[in-house]
């Protein structure tokens, strides 16, 4: 059976069988006693009429037979000779035959059927031996005792009750358990759309119960994380805004020491400090591109992009490098495949996607571009037959500075931050990107665009 997980469920669970266990309860103990008391009455009942009888009895002088000669009517009473032979009164056939015991009122049960009885001995009158046995007799029908009134609580309003149990429970539970559905959907958003502007709703007439309390703390604690995440945003935008200059300036001066470099020891240290120079530069670059686009500061300048001509001008870009690998580059785009977006930043995104697919690319391997329209969207597809990316790499490789093997790749300058910043250029464009990737197989991104 499926385990209930739900906490609402449970309570109302449990609080529906505590409710049914007090009804019962209550019920048995009402019954038990208002049984109780209805034996005692319809006892003293008996015994009253008995007596009656008994006292009429003394006042005649002619006895029984006088009695039985008045056509008097016995409503529950019936006199015995001191034999138990029957001569008056009402006859009840079932408990003819029950002993006589003087003065004890009794339950007797008789072919299934409970009566109470209670028997008194008459002195005898003059001349006749024995006395007279005097019975008095009433069937008690234990339903009819316990009342129609507790059969109908018991079959209608003890399922009604437990039915309006379990609902208005559940009811307010729901309610009461609203503020935990409004912090999980605003968890949920914050992951899912990467805001963390977003905060928990308190409605106004919310209670100030411990889960508004939970609430206000979370969204306290959501104001702290965003300010730091602003903070440290803003340092790694200033940091790298510093950097520019000084890195300018040591680029340039290495060229310059390139340019007037006298023996092959110098040329080396010169290119070196160029080589350095330029890796540091592209770094604060992505850096800042990164953050811009964080902060919401990046501008874009939306035109119409012919996907080919891009593809074209990437794989042109990157001939030199792949030649080196003996890496076939090709471009798989057929004419007039527009997008509305920024040139310039899809460029960057296209070019470090085919610029992966050759570092991580076999020697004479391939790697593709190709777009196609899907409805009103547009699919670029980057395929490489490289090295693969493990599945328990996957999801790592858009973290910033993440390297697979963590191996400075000074061949190509590896920083960390190529993935992070096409994605980047994707979401700014409102669009997506994914990869699959099989080890030793190859890999390929895709990025869905919007138009
Ligand atoms: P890097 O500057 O190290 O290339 P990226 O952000 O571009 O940084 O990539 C992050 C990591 O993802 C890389 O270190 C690499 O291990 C992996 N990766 C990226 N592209 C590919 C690819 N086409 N094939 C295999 N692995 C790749």
């Amino acid at each position: 059976m499926k385990k209930i997980t739900s906490i609402k469920m449970r309570i109302t669970i449990w609080y529906t069988t505590l409710m049914f266990i007090l009804i019962l309860v209550v019920l048995s103990l009402v019954g038990g006693l208002s049984y109780q008391l209805s034996i005692d009455s319809v006892e003293k009942d008996v015994i009253l009429q008995v007596t009656q009888v008994t006292e009429k009895l003394s006042k005649r002088h002619g006895g029984v037979f006088e009695l039985v000669e008045s056509k008097e009517e016995f409503k529950n009473v019936s006199i015995y000779e001191s034999n138990g032979k029957y001569i008056v009164g009402q006859y009840i056939y079932d408990v003819a035959n029950i002993p006589f015991v003087e003065g004890i009122p009794r339950r007797e049960n008789v072919d299934g059927k409970d009566y109470i009885v209670y028997d008194i001995r008459t002195p005898s009158p003059p001349g006749l031996r024995g006395g007279f046995w005097i019975r008095g007799v009433e069937s008690v029908n234990s339903t009819m005792l316990l009342g129609r009134s507790a059969i109908i609580i018991m079959l209608i309003l003890v399922p009604l009750i437990l039915v309006l149990t379990a609902l208005g429970g559940y009811y307010i539970t729901n309610k009461a358990f609203m503020p935990v559905n409004n912090i999980v959907k605003t968890a949920n958003d914050i992951s899912a759309q990467n805001d963390i502007s977003r905060r928990i709703e308190i409605t106004p007439d919310a209670k100030e119960d411990e889960l508004q309390h939970l609430s206000l703390t979370l969204n306290r604690m959501l104001d702290k994380i965003e300010t730091l995440i602003k903070q440290e945003k803003q340092f790694t935008s200033d940091a790298s805004h510093e950097l520019r200059t000084p890195i300018s300036v040591i680029l340039a001066q290495g060229e310059y020491l390139l340019d007037i470099a006298e023996n092959d020891k110098e040329k080396e240290l010169a290119k070196n400090i160029v080589d350095k120079a330029n890796q540091v530069s592209k770094l604060v670059s992505r850096l800042l591109l990164i953050t811009r686009i964080d902060q919401n500061r990046q501008k874009i300048k939306k035109e119409k992009v012919d996907l080919g001509v891009i593809a074209d001008i990437a794989v042109e870009s990157m001939k030199d490098m792949a030649e080196k690998k003996g890496i076939t580059l090709s471009s798989d785009i057929t004419e007039g495949i527009i997008v509305n977006g920024d040139e310039a930043l899809l460029l960057s995104a296209i070019t470090n996607l085919i610029s992966n697919g050759i570092k991580y690319g076999k020697d004479s391997g391939r790697v593709t571009i190709s777009a196609s329209k899907l409805g009103n969207k547009t699919e670029i597809k980057v395929s490489d037959n490289g090295v693969g990316i493990a599945k328990e790499n996957i999801d790592k490789i858009w973290t910033r500075f993440y390297r697979i093997d963590d191996v400075r790749n000074d061949e190509y300058a590896s920083s960390g931050l190529g993935l992070a910043m096409v994605k980047s250029i994707v979401e700014l464009h409102g669009g997506e990107i994914s990869v699959s990737s099989k080890l030793g197989e190859g890999t390929q991104f895709r990025i869905v665009l919007k138009g």
